[in-house]
């Protein structure tokens, strides 16, 4: 197949409606053992009516439902949660794990495509979403969390040629002057200077 005939058959695939979830999906990691309270979590009956229903168990559904649930003026609601397989059991049940802010390796189309002030908006909702769900982690019982297994770590990003890293070098730079209050710290080093303390939030590499 041609680049272009790819092009225009991910560009159809893209735009096909998703349909109902897969009757048969593969079955992650991530699921095995299925957990024991939460994987076949269901109401004994479906309810007639409700106030909001929530379409899916993901991520999405569930910080929906956590939001509506904990909100003062929705104590009385009725919230349906519909799930067409086992709670959990989509992509948020079988993802990496990673729980990143893109927002270093995009800042700059981001600029160019919204502009600068909804690009820096965009920054600091995702690195509220990182927060969030930290504190959320946080407010779980000792066994859940052990079991969410949390942590904070450094990421390398690796370049194999120089227009590729001195793109990202722009960009960082870029980034860290528009949100100087940023959460993430970035350190730029060469294969020549090695990987040092990842403590500094840009060191530009002059000699680039
Ligand atoms: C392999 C993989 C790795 C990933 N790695 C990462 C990562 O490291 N970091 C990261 O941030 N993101 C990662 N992602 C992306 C992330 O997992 C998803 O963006 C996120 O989980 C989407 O959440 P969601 O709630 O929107 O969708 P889902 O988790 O897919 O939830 C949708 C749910 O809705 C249900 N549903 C759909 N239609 C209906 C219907 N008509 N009726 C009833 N139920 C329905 C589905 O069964 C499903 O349970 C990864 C994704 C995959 C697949």
């Amino acid at each position: 197949m041609t680049n272009l005939g790819f092009l225009q058959d991910v560009k159809a695939h893209i735009r096909l409606p998703p349909g109902l979830p897969s009757s048969n999906p593969t079955v992650a990691a991530w699921q095995e053992p299925a957990h024991p309270t939460i994987s076949n979590a269901q109401s004994s009956t479906l309810p007639e009516d409700a106030d909001i229903v929530i379409i899916g168990s993901g991520i999405t559904g569930c910080s929906v439902a956590h939001s509506i649930l904990h909100h003062p003026s929705a104590a009385k609601l009725r919230v349906t949660m519909l799930e067409a397989r086992t709670a959990v059991s989509g992509a948020t049940g079988r993802n990496g794990g990673h729980l990143v802010s893109d927002s270093d390796s995009l800042f700059s189309s981001l600029v160019s495509s919204i502009g600068l002030e909804r690009a820096v908006e965009t920054v600091r909702f995702s690195e509220a979403n990182i927060r969030r769900i930290k504190d959320l982690v946080g407010e779980l019982n000792p066994a859940d969390q052990a079991a969410v297994e949390f942590r904070s770590v450094n990421t390398v990003t690796g370049f194999g040629d120089r227009e590729s890293f001195r793109d990202a070098i722009r960009t960082i730079d870029q980034l860290v002057k528009a949100v100087p209050d940023g959460d993430l710290t970035y350190k730029v080093t060469t294969k020549e200077k090695g990987i040092g303390h990842l403590s500094e939030r840009i060191i530009t590499a002059g000699s680039l």
